[in-house]
């Protein structure tokens, strides 16, 4: 439920991903190949039609799954809906799925504004996440944008700086934070107990909740 939220849903991973998040808690499946295929999938799913509603897509990063569309029309033939999270790195995916109606909700992952982008995820995709947070703007399902949040990548003057830019791009939905959890096994070495965001310092001009 908290991953759809409102709907009885499971989870799919997929593996392999084209970001390197420090606080990354997924490296086997982000370095990883896979445990099974999509009919496989489709197999699990047959059984628990009128059973769950939902299925989240996560990962990983989806959108870099070759077959994608294909593979949420066949999933949706079942009845099912879909929520994608995502890392916004894949714009023109996203766009041909808002554009067959092949998702039906979308978490964009806000990793770090322009500046610190790269030191956050080591990766280019800034761009890339603004046009697809643009591209949802412009669509017509509902999304929501979250970030992570672990104090010695970002603090209070890095998330206002990424509020302002989600007002910027007219989003006037809930941001969503989640802490970092500290797990056994990250991509990056960080401190295990950050310290907490001053939420007295957090800009208003965008609400804001914490989801842990
Ligand atoms: S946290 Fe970053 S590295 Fe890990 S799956 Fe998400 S986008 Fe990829």
């Amino acid at each position: 439920m908290l991953d759809y939220p409102d709907h009885l849903a499971c989870i799919v991973w997929f593996a392999g991903c084209n970001m390197r998040c420090l606080y990354c808690y997924n490296p086997h499946i982000v370095l990883g190949e896979g445990d099974i295929g999509a009919n496989e999938l489709l197999d699990f799913l047959r059984k628990r039609v009128n059973h769950l509603e939902g299925v989240v897509l996560s990962g990983g990063e989806v959108t870099l799954y070759p077959e994608l569309s294909e593979l949420c029309r066949d999933i949706k033939e079942l009845g099912f809906k879909i929520k994608l999270d995502t890392n916004g790195s894949n714009p023109q995916v996203l766009s041909l799925l808002l554009k067959n109606s092949l998702v039906d909700f979308v978490s964009l992952d806000f990793k770090a504004a322009k500046t610190l982008f790269k030191a956050v995820t080591l990766s280019n995709f800034y761009d890339s996440l603004i046009s697809s947070l643009q591209i949802l703007q412009g669509g017509n399902i509902p999304f929501e944008v979250r970030t992570t949040v672990h104090t010695d990548l970002l603090n209070e003057e890095a998330i206002n700086e990424m509020a302002g830019v989600l007002v910027e791009n007219g989003y006037g939905g809930i941001y969503y934070l989640q802490n970092y959890l500290h797990a056994e096994q990250t991509l990056g070495s960080l401190n295990a107990n950050p310290k907490r965001l001053d939420k007295s310092i957090l800009t208003d001009k965008i609400k804001i909740e914490f989801r842990n």
